[in-house]
């Protein structure tokens, strides 16, 4: 085989999939390379398999729920093996698909470890294989703090490989992934508690969506506990039991998930070889164009620690090879007004600036209208959730820069109004625009009451 390439991309994830597939329909030789299965985190140990176990959550709350509407059901408890083995099916099905697609348009796969030798030149084992752009995509991979204990947590990683439904769960860590796998594990039956260090949960969102996801979440039975620094894990008589800095330790846990963080996959590349540059924590940095500091090296996705989500990762490689082929030198990715949701009970989502940032940024410039209510969803339900949306409204013309949902429904409404921020629309463009009814998305086209200017009581 030649082993001379126009592109490799090192990881068969999003990123890597993205700019290589395009590379193939530009008719460049490109490879991919990935140890694992090709679809990486997405696929495999993130978005895909979560939303499966999201999907049997909601079923079992809406299962729950249909006494109250005359519907005969009755909860009955959970097949997890059923749930977990038809899950893996799906993800296999993926797999699949991307292999056979890959080799359906050219690309060569090569499967292993990658590590630079030079700035042109990836080592596979004893193989070598060159290109002209190499593109690094390796993703990231779940944070196990250094504490006494440690090992007896596991990761997000962990949790997809669950043979069993875990009885009593412990997740150290309020971010989207801490949220999202408490919510999934309390629809299904298990008792679970969530520990954090910050005073509130999704600390990168708008701290309305924290706190009507605190409330549900407590409606739900999740045990949370914030201000709470793990100091180490321990195997006590009554299960593990989670150490806390000047306080008293949570045990009786079968159960411990780290979702502290993710770190970036650069330490085995050998980037030292050609000298590319990375971060404080280990990210790779790059322009605006995906360019690291060494000609001919890009890095797209998780790895450079920005936006650390598929479609981001998608667009990013996508553009990049628009640039590198398909003669489009201003092709990149503006990382602005990236939309993202979390996949709790009820979801969450936002885009654009939250109301704190936008008063940093824009002072008295902003303008507030929220709304929260229960959705009609709830209303013969005895476990009803509450929905809560905001505006956030700049200058005089009340430009939208930010919007912030949570509630049944907002993980499908928020890419339609994302394109809204996108646009630099405004509030009035919102009223322009006849409601649907009876929708929870209506109420975002009639909000009418701006939030009182702050200090004005
Ligand atoms: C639990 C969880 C839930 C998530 N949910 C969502 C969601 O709902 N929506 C969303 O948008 N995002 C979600 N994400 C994030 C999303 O999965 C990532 O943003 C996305 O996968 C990043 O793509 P990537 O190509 O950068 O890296 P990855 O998909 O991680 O791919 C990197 C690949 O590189 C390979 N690799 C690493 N080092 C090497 C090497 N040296 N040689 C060869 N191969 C290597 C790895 O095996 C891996 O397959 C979730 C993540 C997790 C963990």
């Amino acid at each position: 085989m030649n082993n001379h390439f126009d592109l490799i991309a090192i990881g068969g994830g999003s990123g890597g999939l993205a700019v290589a597939e395009k590379a193939a329909q530009f008719s460049r030789r490109a490879a991919i390379v990935d140890a694992g299965k090709l679809g990486g985190t997405c696929v495999n140990a993130g978005c895909v398999p979560k939303k499966v176990m999201w999907y049997a959550a909601t079923l079992a709350h809406a299962v729950a729920d249909a006494p109250g509407f005359g519907v005969r059901a009755r909860p009955e408890g959970i097949d997890w093996t059923r749930l977990i083995s038809e899950r893996d099916r799906y993800v296999s099905r993926i797999n699949d698909y991307w292999e056979g697609y890959a080799a359906e348009l050219g690309m060569t796969r090569l499967t292993g470890h990658a590590r630079f030798v030079d700035t042109h030149t990836i080592a596979i084992g004893d193989e070598h294989y060159s290109a002209d752009h190499i593109v690094i995509a390796t993703g990231s991979a779940p944070i196990v703090p250094r504490m006494p204990g440690a090992e007896l947590g596991i990761t997000s990683d962990g949790f997809f490989a669950l043979p069993r439904q875990p009885r009593r769960i412990a997740i150290v860590g309020g971010g989207y992934i801490g949220v999202e796998l408490a919510g999934v594990l309390r629809a299904l039956g298990s008792e679970v508690t969530l520990v954090a260090l910050e005073d509130r949960m999704l600390f990168a969102f708008d701290e309305q969506t924290s706190q009507v996801l605190a409330e549900n979440m407590a409606h739900q039975g999740i045990d949370t506990h914030l201000g709470f620094e793990v100091e180490g894990l321990a195997e006590t008589p009554n299960g593990k039991a989670l150490l806390r800095r000047g306080g008293e330790p949570l045990d009786g846990f079968d159960t411990v998930i780290w979702a502290v963080g993710r770190r970036p996959n650069t330490d085995q590349l050998g980037l030292e070889v050609p000298g590319v540059e990375t971060l404080a924590d280990g990210s790779i940095a790059v322009d605006a164009y995906q360019n690291t500091n060494v000609p001919g090296i890009c890095a797209v996705g998780d790895v450079i620690g920005r936006e650390p989500l598929t479609p981001v990762a998608i667009a990013a490689g996508r553009r990049l090879a628009e640039r590198l082929f398909n003669d489009k030198p201003d092709a990149k990715l503006d990382y602005e007004n990236v939309p993202t949701v979390v996949f709790s009970h009820p979801p969450a989502g936002k885009v654009g600036l939250t109301e704190q940032e936008a008063r940093e940024r824009f002072g008295d410039a902003v303008t507030i209208y929220h709304t929260e209510f229960t959705p009609m969803r709830y209303s013969l339900s005895e476990h009803p959730a509450r929905t809560a949306m905001k505006l956030v409204c700049v200058g005089s013309d009340e430009r939208v820069v930010g919007i912030h949902m949570i509630g049944d429904g907002v993980d499908e409404m928020l890419q339609g109004f994302a394109v809204v921020v996108k646009m630099g629309g405004t509030k009035a463009d919102l009223d322009a625009t006849v409601a649907l009814h009876p929708t929870s998305a209506e109420e975002l086209v009639t909000l009418k009451v701006p939030d009182p200017p702050l200090g004005a009581d």
